[in-house]
């Protein structure tokens, strides 16, 4: 099968709200009025951000996830997406599943695939996505404020603890396994309560280097610190429903894990009642983890009062 006929067979399908999709050199797209497009790109890469076990089907639920978690931290609906792939061969069985996960969330949010680049190479998949937000409501990193609560949506820390167990650096009950590896697998973008946190949350940032990473970005662009409480964090871990995971991991899961996919946001505590009912209108878990203060460190507070300075480091490529 040529690149063409590949093209045409999986990835091909009838234009919906886009002008041109697939097929032209260029797609075209009109945003409606009084919207401004919000942009962004992710890339897997074999070997680094997945191995080459994974289920393709996971595998295109994953790609399209991670890049609409940016649109759900920048309070952006989900529109359109361009796939860039390189493959190392034509694997139709391969395709077809990872087309089908792919498409599976893409119709899930109505976000429509309108064009790419297809490429013989090393397993590479990367998404640009494009979202349409209010013009001026795009809920930014920069923007949180001294006083601020400080929430995380759903949960964190169980995909890390997925890939120290599949490292071998940890053995999980079955069932324990099971379910974290669901959520290194297929994370959930959390894009209902992303927009409908507009107007609401001051700061915002999605978590997938994990949460002491991904809140010290909103705190560096705010030029504030943080206050995080420890007994709010060491509940926020899915598989705790299922065993208690131990002390050493738990903290370092919850606060460095990393490929999360939750929301990290702020709001004034004035709108704590606010807050408590956008989350439960979208269905989606949401805990008040802290405060942001003006002193620009991020102290953790433990059940006695005693506080730590955070030292667990963020996830990064080139460290
Ligand atoms: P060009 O010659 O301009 O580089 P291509 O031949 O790469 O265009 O692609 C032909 C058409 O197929 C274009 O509309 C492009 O956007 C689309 N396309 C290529 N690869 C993919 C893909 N993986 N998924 C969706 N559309 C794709
Ligand atoms: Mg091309």
């Amino acid at each position: 099968m040529g690149e063409f006929e590949l093209i045409e067979r999986f990835f091909k399908r009838p234009v919906r709200n886009a002008v041109i999709g697939v097929g032209d050199d260029c797609a075209i797209w009109t945003p409606q009025p009084g919207q401004q497009l919000a942009l962004s790109s992710d890339m897997l890469v074999e070997g680094r951000h997945f191995l080459s076990t994974v289920n393709p089907r996971h595998l295109g639920h994953k790609a399209l996830a991670v890049n609409l978690s940016d649109l759900a931290a920048c309070g952006a609906v989900p529109r359109a997406f361009l796939l860039s792939l390189s493959l190392p061969r034509v694997d139709e069985n391969w395709l077809s599943d990872f087309s089908q996960g792919l498409f599976e969330l893409a119709d899930a949010h109505d976000c429509e695939l309108i064009g790419g680049d297809t490429t013989q190479g090393p397993l590479n998949i990367s998404i640009t996505v494009m979202g349409e937000v209010p013009q001026g409501q795009a809920i930014l990193r920069s923007r949180a404020q001294v006083g601020d609560d400080i929430y995380v949506s759903g949960h964190l820390g169980d995909a890390r603890l997925a890939l120290e167990a599949f490292r071998g650096n940890l053995s999980l009950p079955q069932a324990v396994f099971d379910l974290a590896r669901s959520r290194l697998e297929r994370p959930t973008p959390r894009n209902v309560l992303g927009v409908s946190l507009r107007g609401l949350a001051h700061a915002m940032a999605d978590v997938s280097d994990g949460l002491l990473g991904d809140l010290g970005h909103i705190l560096k662009a705010s030029g504030t610190g943080a206050v995080l409480s420890l007994p709010s964090l060491s509940g926020l871990m899915m598989t705790n429903s299922l065993w208690t995971c131990p002390q050493e991991w738990l903290l370092r899961c919850v606060l460095s894990g990393g490929d999360d996919y939750e929301l990290v946001f702020t709001a004034p505590s004035a709108s704590r009642r606010q807050m408590e009912s956008a989350a439960s209108d979208c269905g989606t878990h949401m805990t008040h983890i802290g405060h942001i203060t003006a002193e620009p460190s991020v102290r953790l507070v433990d059940e006695s009062g005693a506080v730590q300075i955070a030292s667990f480091p963020s996830f990064d490529h080139f460290a």
